[in-house]
């Protein structure tokens, strides 16, 4: 049985078997994951099935970085795992594996995948279609991608079990495809983009073969769901290497189409400063542990789109606020033809814009009132940017700097004569007898805490 499926991961030639690097040889200890880790790996090889640690994990350790989660790969089927655990459920009806929930941790664990088998398992660019074949551990080590990623760590002997080179890619901090790169990109085309991710965010090169082919099959990414190409994206663009992994994305010529707006914001005249700021604000934080949001940062990359459509529109006559909401309309339209960015961010995004044009009236009431506004603090990053790269007068940002901190009477003392048109013409005192907002809000340049 086992034989058959060895036979089948590369015909004709003998199965790989693993080179084991045991606690002498490497620096991962057991003491380095997490409980839930070690629980459940070791109630799978108390119930006589193999279970390890695999991955990123396994990869980021090595590397001596701290991983982000734990993902356990087992010879177990999702029937065979689940009753072992009081919380455990079995997800996915493509790709089954089991969400096993220990405490405040969910560990995901997959029953290790084999080659698929038959001639609809993928379409006519080579691009599998689906992932669901039970396989041996030799085989899953070579449907992973790259070999840093098909390390096995297994918790009770302290051992990394190395089925494709891993170990010395790791040490000579190369990123490198399993087998032939052609034929993995075009198995999956996300594969180029996690290239250009994991380089930037492991400080490692790819290694040349395996970087070759990717300017000339980067069209692939085209035939991708959108929603897969968001989901890499978000996380290349999250993962506190964005200014990084997208200069590398178009050394790769892989920004065409992956970012449909990229090519147009990039060269507009102020774009590449704005986004360039944004992200190495949203890097800054990612870093240094603070809270960043998508919604903020797909904001900012789509920012130069709506303003160019907005002053467009300003220039023929039209109203400036039905002429913004309705350059925000087309500019998320446009993009979520090929970036399908969710929904559930659009309400954020376009509240962030339409905040703007509020931040210019520095007069009366108003800027207590938008000082109140739940996303008051959004808004605020989002000027900053807009005065740091020279798209405004940065007058206009340190101003809401200065107001935000200032006490009751400074504010007062801030404000300016009241250019509203005389019917809506308020009055000051009535400002004078709010109640002082607090004083201690937090300094400028932190985009994305919303
Ligand atoms: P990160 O630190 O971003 O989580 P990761 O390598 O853990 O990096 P995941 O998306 O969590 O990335 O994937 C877990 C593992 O699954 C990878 O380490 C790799 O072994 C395998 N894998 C993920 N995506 C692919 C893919 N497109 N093709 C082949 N194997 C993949
Ligand atoms: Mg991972």
């Amino acid at each position: 049985m086992i034989r058959r499926f060895l036979a089948r991961l590369i015909p004709g030639r003998p199965a790989p078997s693993p080179r084991l690097f045991g606690p002498d040889a490497h620096p991962v200890r057991r003491s380095q994951l997490s409980r839930a880790a070690i629980d459940v790996t070791r109630k799978l090889q108390q119930a006589g099935f193999k279970a390890f640690i695999v991955g990123g994990a396994v990869r980021d350790l090595l590397l001596g970085i701290t991983p982000k989660d734990f993902d356990i790969a087992t010879d177990a089927t999702p029937e065979q795992i689940k009753p072992l655990f009081r919380r455990a459920f079995i997800i996915g009806r493509r790709f089954r594996l089991v969400h096993v929930l220990a405490g405040p941790e969910t560990v995901e664990v997959s029953t290790f995948r084999g080659k698929q088998v038959g001639d609809d398992t993928a379409d006519e660019h080579g691009r599998l279609l689906s992932d669901n074949v039970f396989g041996v551990q030799a085989e899953d080590a070579v449907r992973r991608d790259f070999t840093i990623n098909a390390l096995y760590f297994d918790p009770a002997t302290e051992s990394v079990w190395d089925y494709v080179g891993g170990v010395a890619d790791v040490k000579a901090k190369k990123l490198r495809l399993i087998g032939d790169p052609v034929t993995r990109f075009r198995e999956d085309p996300v594969r180029m983009l996690r290239a250009v991710r994991l380089a930037a965010k492991l400080g490692i090169d790819i290694e040349k073969k395996t970087a070759a082919p990717i300017p000339r099959l980067a069209p692939l990414i085209h035939n991708l769901p959108p929603a897969r190409v968001f989901d890499e994206m978000e996380k290349l663009l999250l993962s506190g290497h964005a200014v990084e992994s997208l200069k590398s994305l178009r050394r790769h010529g892989l920004h065409h189409g992956v970012l449909p707006l990229l090519d147009v914001i990039l060269e507009q005249p102020l774009g590449p400063r704005f986004i360039e700021l944004a992200l190495a604000s949203t890097d800054e934080r990612v870093r240094t542990g603070k809270p960043v949001t998508s919604a903020f940062l797909f904001a900012t990359l789509l920012w130069h789109e709506v303003l160019a459509s907005w002053n467009a529109a300003k220039a023929k006559g039209e109203r400036p606020m039905p002429a913004l909401f309705a350059a925000m309309d087309a500019v998320l339209a446009q993009q979520a033809e090929r970036l399908a960015i969710p929904r559930r961010f659009e309400a954020t995004i376009k509240e962030t814009w339409a905040l703007q044009p509020r931040f210019e009236q520095r007069a009366g009431q108003r800027p207590f009132r938008l000082l109140e506004h739940p996303r008051f603090r959004a808004g605020y990053d989002f000027l900053w940017l807009r005065g740091h790269s020279g798209e405004i007068p940065v007058e206009l940002a340190d101003w809401w700097e200065r107001f935000q901190r200032a006490d009751s009477d400074e504010r007062e003392r801030m404000l300016r004569p009241d250019e509203a048109p005389k019917k809506h013409r308020r009055s000051r005192g009535r400002g004078r007898k709010r109640k002082a907002a607090p004083a201690d809000v937090p300094g400028p340049p932190a985009p994305s805490e919303h």
